[in-house]
């Protein structure tokens, strides 16, 4: 390894982690610490083809790095080597349009930003500054989860309130899983092999949250997620897009109050919500045990993606590529069949053959001749990040 970088994604309770060599974009190390701040914390390593699992509480971000270093020195990488840190960071606001070299006064404007993404950003913090109490001597890097979506004109991204309201609290859809759009739309071009600023696309990243984008000549002009992660399609505990007056009804009817009822969004509603079931593994297995319940989830999931492509088909004009990517996207051929068989009358043509076809690898899975070339992506978020990380640091 030349170039070694450090990967860090840390959520609520985990930290998710890959080392990748800069030059050779090789994975060296992978792993995932869990249920940090809970009982029975776990940390899962992985280098050199051997893995190794331990099992201890974390009472703290700073507590699972300071193991995870002890991890690094037992079993290697050398974390001495290690060039630089690229942290996921969710949300960039309206300050952070591109990928930064982290200091103190980066540090404070995303302490700032914190209000507008409470669930997301203070994980993210608290693992940045672990993170460089542990390795003081590399550059940090912070990649915005919103920064690829900084493009979308003002039509896309202003919501329609009392202006003075946004502008004094920053009230916009921004976007997220930009690293995810960014990365596969600019695959689609390579598997296509054609220039990415001459190509309309609409990638759906389906995983656990799910999001969809409108890409013009490799500019991206509308996507699914707004202010907050939860906006747009069914995902897997979040609603996507609900009627706004939702929120003051559930509260008299529950007699919540407003984290109640985000909380009720986020995190009980979606797949979950409909079905009792997340991972879409689990929900193929019910309906076909004849779940009408799980039926119904996926009729809803696939209904609100066919929704939001006709409507980014309408943005656009005219489409190139229409790509699936992450989790769901990546693996699982009745959605991708469920909603591009509906859009054969609008020129996506399935080929049910290619469809089937399990595979890592990127690749078309559209007939001959249909007017939009539809594919399966498989996402590479850390892949992205590192590159991100060496553009940053100049290498
Ligand atoms: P995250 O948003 O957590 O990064 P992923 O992109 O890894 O999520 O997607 C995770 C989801 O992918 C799982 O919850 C599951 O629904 C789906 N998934 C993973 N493997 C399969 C599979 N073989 N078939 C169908 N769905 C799958």
């Amino acid at each position: 390894m030349t170039t070694p970088i450090l990967l860090l994604n840390c959520g609520s309770s985990s930290i998710k982690y890959q080392v990748i060599d800069g030059d050779s974009e090789q994975v060296a190390a992978s792993g995932i610490i869990q249920r940090i701040g809970q009982a029975s914390g776990t940390l899962d390593h992985t280098y050199q083809g051997h893995d190794h699992h331990l099992d201890a509480d974390f009472a703290d971000h700073a507590a699972a790095l300071d193991q995870l270093v002890k991890v690094f020195a037992e079993f290697g990488p050398n974390l001495d080597e290690v060039r630089a840190v690229g942290h996921r960071t969710v949300h960039g606001g309206e300050a952070f349009r591109s990928t930064v070299v982290i200091d103190d006064a980066v540090l404070d404007k995303l302490r700032e930003l914190s209000p507008l993404a409470p669930l997301h950003n203070p994980p993210g913090i608290a693992g940045i500054e672990a993170a460089r109490a542990v390795l003081p001597d590399v550059p940090h890097v912070a990649i915005f989860d919103t920064a690829f979506f900084a493009t979308l004109p003002a039509e896309a991204y202003t919501y329609a309130i009392d202006k003075d309201v946004a502008r004094t609290h920053a009230v916009r859809k921004y976007g997220f899983h930009g690293t995810s759009h960014s990365y596969v739309s600019q695959k689609v071009a390579e598997v296509l092999g054609r220039p990415y600023d001459g190509l309309n696309q609409i990638v759906c990243h389906l995983g656990n949250g799910a999001s969809i984008s409108a890409i013009r000549d490799g500019v991206a002009v509308e996507t699914s997620m707004g202010l907050t992660p939860l906006a747009g399609l069914v995902m897997g505990t979040r609603s996507g897009d609900v009627d706004p007056g939702l929120h003051a009804y559930l509260g008299r009817v529950l007699d919540l109050d407003l984290v109640g009822v985000d909380d009720l969004l986020n995190k009980r509603s979606g797949m979950l919500g409909l079905a009792g079931a997340t991972d879409f593994r689990d929900i193929n297995s019910l309906i076909e045990s004849g779940d009408a319940d799980a039926r119904l989830a996926m009729d809803v999931y696939v209904h609100r993606l066919v929704s939001y492509i006709g409507s980014y088909l309408a943005v656009l004009g005219h489409v190139d590529a229409l790509t699936f990517t992450a989790g769901v996207g990546e693996n699982d051929a009745l959605v991708r069949s469920e909603v591009v068989t509906r859009l054969e009358p609008l020129g996506f043509w399935l080929d049910a053959e290619a469809n089937a076809v399990r595979s890592k690898q990127p690749r078309v899975i559209s007939r001959p001749g249909s007017p939009v070339t539809v594919l399966v992506v498989p996402t590479n978020e850390e892949l992205a990040m590192a590159r991100e990380t060496m553009a940053a640091i100049g290498g």
